[in-house]
């Protein structure tokens, strides 16, 4: 039956389908070389290449996601009815294949997809929830996922979730977040600043408080050391120049810096005042980092992106201008070898 139907196309319509073929497999390969071209070479794109450490990027947008909610704006209008699987809220997978290991940091509302995705990343069974999950703090796209674990949900068991003195008491006196650490469907492990935590003989977490606004728990950015390469990822930060510590010699101390681009410039507040809103704005970390050498630019990954920001958007001038410049751009999926 199928075979007659083939036989009764017409010789035209074989060739325009033969074209429609070229084309879809065309724009897959537009696709991957604008991820290649990227300031980094260092960047895997198939899941069956992931070995050793890696970092595997599991989303990039704000804690609101994209689209999000009520925006009736060109930047979310047909997300709503066509949405972009690559858009999920702001995280990072760590695998560690040698010890068939796997660390999440953030447990964001995309929980569900992105424990799957670093399953399969890791060749880890379906299923298989992280041995540990890193919390920078209690803003909805950086812990909210931690519900899945719960009995309406997995009800899984003694989940291990690194989280700083507040965010743990917070977690552990308030519901839902308490029904979860008296059920162990979690278990707590307390992190300091400054302290490492070892995962394996070559894989160190180490918290650094970063000033946020800090309602219920304190915000912090971590450095993830693998056997030979380290990375900084501070999702959320007030302005650089708020921080006791200093942004540029910390660039130089690691292989790779993902940082907070919640908005690209003051386009997207309605030209408000930039200095009123407390993230650095990308404008203004690429000023502040302007006078740096290339090999420090490139070590710059710009992620948590607010559903207005054109860094979302392939092709938009403002990315093509970042790339230009030297900076990286988060993409989903990205592998980053440790
Ligand atoms: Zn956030
Ligand atoms: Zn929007
Ligand atoms: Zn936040």
């Amino acid at each position: 039956m199928c075979e007659n139907i083939l036989i009764m196309f017409p010789k035209e319509l074989w060739l325009s389908l033969l074209i429609s073929v070229l084309l879809l497999s065309c724009n897959e390969f537009v696709e991957k070389t604008d991820l290649i071209q990227q300031n980094d070479d260092s960047l895997v794109l198939e899941s069956d290449q992931v070995e050793g450490v890696s970092l595997v990027i599991l989303g990039t947008v704000q804690d609101a996601g994209s689209p999000q909610i009520a925006c009736q704006k060109e930047c979310c209008k047909d997300l709503f009815e066509n949405p972009d699987y690559t858009r999920k809220v702001v995280s990072l997978g760590l695998v560690d294949s040698k010890n068939r290991a796997t660390y999440l940091f953030e447990a964001t509302p995309d929980l569900p997809s992105q424990m799957e995705r670093l399953n399969q990343f890791s060749k880890s069974d379906l299923g298989k929830v992280p041995d540990g999950i890193f919390l920078t703090h209690a803003h909805m796209g950086h812990y909210t996922g931690l519900m899945y674990f719960g009995k309406e949900a997995m009800n899984a068991h003694n989940v291990p979730v690194y989280a700083m003195p507040r965010m743990q008491s917070f977690l552990e006196t308030n519901g839902p977040w308490s029904q979860l650490v008296a059920n162990e469907n979690i278990a707590i492990r307390p992190l300091l600043s400054g302290g490492e935590v070892q995962l394996s003989d070559e894989i160190y977490v180490q918290p650094i408080l970063v000033p946020h606004r800090d309602e219920y728990s304190e915000t912090v950015g971590f450095i993830i050391k693998g056997p030979s390469k380290s990375a900084l990822f501070i999702p959320d930060i007030d302005k650089w120049d708020k921080w006791e510590k200093d942004i540029i010699g910390m660039i130089k101390q690691v292989d790779y810096a993902f940082l907070d681009a919640t908005f690209y410039d003051a386009e997207e507040i309605n030209n408000r005042d930039i200095s009123e809103i407390p993230h650095p704005f990308v404008v203004e970390s690429m000023e502040k980092f302007g006078d740096l050498p290339i090999e420090e630019k490139e070590k710059i990954y710009f992620i948590h992106f607010n559903h207005t920001n054109p860094l979302l958007t392939k092709g938009s001038v403002q990315r093509e201008h970042v790339l230009k410049v030297g900076y990286n751009i988060a993409d989903f999926e990205m592998v980053i070898k440790m």
